[in-house]
Formats: C-alpha cells, sequence, structure tokens
C-alpha cells in the first residue's frame, strides 16, 4: 500500500510539471478577469438602499469594496481611465486631459489613441503574458493591442455618438457586425444612443457575447449613462436612478454571460468609475477675464496670446506660450486676485508644486481649483461669471463627493471585505495580481496588501 501511496504522488507530480498551462493556471488566482467602469460611479450607488443596483449590492455583500476611492487631477474621463489602466497617474502615462492641450489652436479632438499613452497598459501586460482581451467603449483605445475592441471614438466634426466612426476603428474588422447579427440588431442613433440607456444596454451585450464566445482574460468596459444623467441633473436626478439601474442590468448581463460559459468560477468582476459627480450653480470662464486684460483673442487660434487657461469640467490649467515668461504669470495672478472678493472665494490657486504631487500635467504653470458648486468653461466670450444648473467634475480630488466606487466579486477576492482608503492608481495592481501579469507600477500599492 505505501509503495502504491509514493507511486501515486510521484505521478501527481510528473503530471504538474509537464503540464505547464495548467500549472501557469493554477497560480493565477483567476482565469478572467471583467473590468468594469461605470463614468461617475459613486460609492453611495452600492452603500446605500435607494439605488436600484441588485448586482453590484451582491457582489459588496460577497466580495470586496471602497468606501471610497480618490481619483486623479483632472477628475475627468479620459485621464482617469487611464490610470485605471496603467497604474500611474496622469503626469507619468501623459493623458493629462480629455483633450490635449494645443498651443497652435483650440481643437475638438480628445486623447483616442492608446499610443498617446506613456506607460505599459493592462492590455500590453496580458498580451505579453500570451493571453487575450477585449474592450468595449473604453476611453484611449483606438489602435490598443487588444483582440476584440471597439474603443470609444466619434468624428470631431459631426460630434459625440456616431457608430460608423466608431465600426472603422474595430479590431477585429467585422466584429460589430458579428455581434450585430448574433445579439445587439443593427447600431443606429436609435439602438445606441448614450442620450438614452440603449447605450448601455448595447454596450453590455457586446461584452456578454464576447465573454460567452470567446472567454478572453480581460475584458474592459466603459459604461456611460451614469455620467450623461449627471451632468444633465445633478447627483440626485431621476434619471440617474434609471441610468444606475441600466448599469447594474448591464453587469447582470456579463454575469449571465460567464454562467453560461461555464467560466464563473474562475471569472472575476471589479467594478471601478472615473470620478463622483458634485452639483453646481456657478460657471467661471476664466478666459474672459485673460482676453479682457489683452492676453488672448476670442480667435480658434487665441490670436496673439500669452496665456490661457485649459479647462476640463470643474478645473482649469493655466498655460502660456513662452515657458520662460513669468511677467505674464505675475499679471495673470494679478488677475486673479483682483476678482471681486465673493469670486475669489470661488476658487483656489494650485502651485506647481502641488501639481507635481498629485501628477498632473506638468506642462501647467498652476491651475484653478474651485469650490464645490463652481464650474469652469474654457469660453473668452460672454461673461466671466454665470449661473449653472446640473453635476459635473473635474475638480482637485480632495472631497468627498468627488471620490469614485470599487467593487470586487468573484475568483480570487475576498468576501467581505472592506477598503477605506484606495486610489484610482491602485486597481490595475489588483487586475495584474489576479491575472498574474508583470507590470512595474510605483506609484500604486496593491490594495489586497495596503490594510493587512
Ligand atoms: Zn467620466
Amino acid at each position: 500500500m505505501k509503495s502504491l501511496k509514493i507511486n501515486l504522488r510521484f505521478i501527481l507530480a510528473l503530471l504538474t510539471i509537464l503540464n505547464i498551462s495548467g500549472f501557469a493556471q493554477a497560480q493565477r488566482p483567476s482565469d478572467h478577469v471583467v473590468l468594469i467602469s461605470i463614468d461617475g460611479f459613486r460609492p453611495d450607488f452600492y452603500l446605500e438602499e435607494k439605488w436600484p443596483a441588485p448586482n453590484l449590492k451582491q457582489m459588496v455583500k460577497e466580495g470586496t469594496h471602497a468606501t471610497g476611492v480618490r481619483g486623479v487631477f483632472p477628475s475627468v474621463t479620459y485621464p482617469s481611465h487611464t490610470t485605471i489602466i496603467t497604474g500611474v497617474m496622469p503626469a507619468t502615462h501623459g493623458i493629462y486631459y480629455n483633450s490635449p492641450f494645443d498651443p497652435a489652436q483650440k481643437t475638438n479632438r480628445w486623447y483616442w489613441e492608446t499610443d498617446l499613452i506613456k506607460s505599459k497598459t493592462l492590455w500590453h501586460a496580458v498580451k505579453d503574458a500570451g493571453l487575450k482581451s477585449a474592450s468595449f467603449i473604453w476611453p484611449v483605445s483606438v489602435g490598443a493591442p487588444v483582440d476584440y475592441n471597439i474603443p470609444e471614438f466619434w468624428d470631431a466634426a459631426e460630434g459625440h455618438g456616431g457608430v460608423e466612426p466608431m465600426r472603422e476603428q474595430e479590431n477585429p474588422a467585422g466584429l460589430l457586425a458579428e455581434m450585430e447579427r448574433e445579439v445587439l440588431g443593427k447600431l443606429n442613433n436609435r439602438t445606441f444612443n448614450g442620450d438614452y440607456l440603449s447605450k448601455e444596454d448595447r454596450t453590455g451585450e457586446m461584452a456578454a457575447y464576447v465573454l460567452e464566445i470567446y472567454k478572453p482574460n480581460l475584458i474592459t468596459v466603459h459604461l456611460i449613462a451614469t455620467d450623461h444623467f449627471q451632468h444633465m441633473e445633478g447627483r440626485e436626478g431621476a434619471m440617474v436612478y434609471k441610468s444606475v439601474a441600466a448599469a447594474d442590468r448591464a453587469i447582470g448581463k456579463i454575469m449571465e454571460a460567464a454562467h453560461r460559459a461555464g467560466i464563473s468560477d474562475r471569472t472575476t468582476f471589479i467594478v471601478v468609475g472615473d470620478h463622483g459627480f458634485v452639483d453646481i450653480h456657478t460657471a467661471l470662464s476664466p478666459n474672459v477675464w485673460l482676453k479682457d486684460a489683452g492676453l488672448l483673442e476670442d480667435k480658434a487660434d487665441r490670436g496673439k496670446w500669452k496665456a490661457t487657461f485649459h479647462t476640463s469640467g470643474a478645473s482649469a490649467f493655466l498655460h502660456i506660450k513662452d515657458m520662460k515668461d513669468k511677467k505674464t504669470v505675475e499679471r495673470v495672478r494679478k488677475i486673479l486676485n483682483n476678482q471681486p472678493q465673493e469670486v475669489r472665494d470661488l476658487f483656489r490657486i494650485v502651485e506647481k508644486e502641488e501639481l507635481k504631487e498629485i501628477g498632473a500635467d506638468p506642462n501647467a504653470v498652476l491651475a484653478l481649483a474651485p469650490k464645490p458648486g463652481v464650474s469652469f468653461s474654457g469660453s473668452a466670450s460672454g461673461e466671466g461669471v454665470k449661473p449653472a444648473t446640473g453635476g459635473t467634475h473635474g475638480f482637485f480630488p480632495d472631497f468627498k463627493d468627488i471620490e469614485t466606487g470599487f467593487v470586487a466579486w468573484g475568483a480570487g477576492i475576498e468576501q467581505g471585505r472592506q477598503i477605506k482608503e484606495m486610489g484610482l492608481e491602485d486597481v490595475a495592481p489588483e487586475v495584474a495580481r489576479l491575472l498574474n501579469l508583470d507590470m512595474k507600477m510605483p506609484e500604486a500599492r496593491a490594495y489586497s496588501e495596503s490594510e493587512k
């Protein structure tokens, strides 16, 4: 009997050594990570009873969640999403805003292309590991090294939301047509529209279909309706409740797909956001002040200009034409400080040292961070101070309402754990841990180790 036992053990050990791929699998806590970002995701969506989010609330109960996640500056969509998939801050990954600052002219283009990211992304790391990835409507994903990719992209002239510009950037060619045939129906302005909830439904179906049929190891998915309706209606709008329900339903579709594909026990869901939201009452246009002082002209190329504010939601970054022009910077400071006290009280100046600390655009001379309730506009025409309604983000990420959320559930995730302190840069290390990926992220810490 004894020799038989030893022989069995020997055979098992030999099998483990020979079956190298099986061995690698055993080392990974998870085989499939579904990384979902809900744009404008707030922790109260899963912490408070009133929000209709049964899937998210199940994940909180059976998994790990954060009470709040500190974002980046500016707390807007593209820099934030790029921090999520690189584990580094904007100063390092190079996606400083949604739209690049172009000294030559004001432009409508956004940071669409992955080539603009200066750091290694999770998609690159997945590819390096010989694994497969998929991505749907993710920011800065045009041309990404992703096996099944429908990137977020639109024609600058046509505006946001067109299906065909996006189709032209798909990978592989024909993926969208295949999904239209098999699951989505024909995509058009009626069936895939960000002003309604139909885009949310279709995006969830895309991720669910590809997970079920192709079983990639990493899926990144971006759901956008909660952002749109919080901009329109503020934090507590009626449509915000419906969009939270729609995002939760999209997550449910992907959970069902994992179940049908028989990979539920080897799949992890991570739900994050890019920023929180703040209700606003006032909008400031600091470029109007610069125009009145003769530091720029109200033209697409800013005419003869010396200084301009590049605004990104509730943030404004000062750029000067000549980096050595200290005199102009002093003039701008004077203009800001000479505003009537009730206006000057609406924002603070974020100095270069603080920009460096938070990992923001290194090319900005300084930035303006408004009080909650106040937003910025980049316009150089009209009044410098105007009433505003709805909600916005972009704020310096140092208060509760601008924090986003984090929920993790499934393979490799601890049950019933609450994380009290976390930053957006801490998400990628968790995905890297789950899939055993090779990423260097010195600015982040794996949250799994942070509070133990
Ligand atoms: Zn966003």
